[in-house]
């Protein structure tokens, strides 16, 4: 049996830190993991920087209720889930992406959450587990699953190489040059030929 397994932002969201950037008009929140490969470094910036600008969780909240997944993210989402199953696997937190699932008809999502005091304060990141996207894949393979898993970002080389089938959707052309042995989509287009001719040739 088939189970796909996806990234979310980059792929079916905006980048939420970008736009977080973007509305306070601070440039270092640009920074995602496709120009620091390293989460925890990434990560510890981004909260001190967010300390240092005296941001709290209910500002970043503000922006992310105006954002809207990304033009045809639901309804590939929707066709996806017409032709076999699908989790998300996200570097996010449960914190920043509650609101968008509506707009993507809740599908199930794996991610990480954020440890905020009482004044909103955003005081630390909790991840779940290490490597959470391929020791995901890994134990849907021990369910006897055979996974396809796509993301665009260095975050999610380990579990399209864990996957039975993996490929890259809209990456940077560093990460393409970097792992040219994987495949790569770049509209929701080539992703619906992808999966659909992936999951024809189930062995
Ligand atoms: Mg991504």
């Amino acid at each position: 049996m088939n189970l796909v397994v996806a990234d979310l932002e980059g792929v079916f969201l905006p980048e939420i830190w970008i736009n977080v950037a973007q509305k306070t008009g601070i440039e270092e929140l640009k920074l995602t993991t496709r120009d620091i490969s390293d989460y925890d470094v990434l990560m510890t910036r981004r909260l001190a920087i967010l300390k240092e600008n005296n941001l709290k969780i209910q500002d970043i909240q503000e922006v992310i209720a105006g954002l809207d997944p990304l033009p045809g993210a639901a309804g590939i989402l929707d066709w996806i889930r017409s032709q076999t199953q699908i989790i998300i696997l996200s570097d996010t937190f449960e914190e920043f992406a509650r609101p968008l699932m509506a707009k993507l008809k809740f599908p199930t999502l794996l991610c990480h959450n954020l440890t905020i005091d009482a004044s909103g304060n955003i005081t630390d990141y909790n991840i779940r587990i290490e490597n959470q996207k391929a020791m995901a894949v890994k134990a849907l393979k021990n369910l006897n699953y055979r996974v396809i898993a796509f993301g665009d970002s260095y975050n999610d080389i380990g579990m399209i190489q864990e996957a039975d089938q993996g490929f890259f959707f809209t990456p940077p052309e560093t990460v393409v040059q970097e792992f040219p042995e994987i495949p790569v989509t770049r509209d929701y287009d080539q992703l619906k030929t992808m999966i659909a001719s992936l999951l024809k040739n189930e062995i």
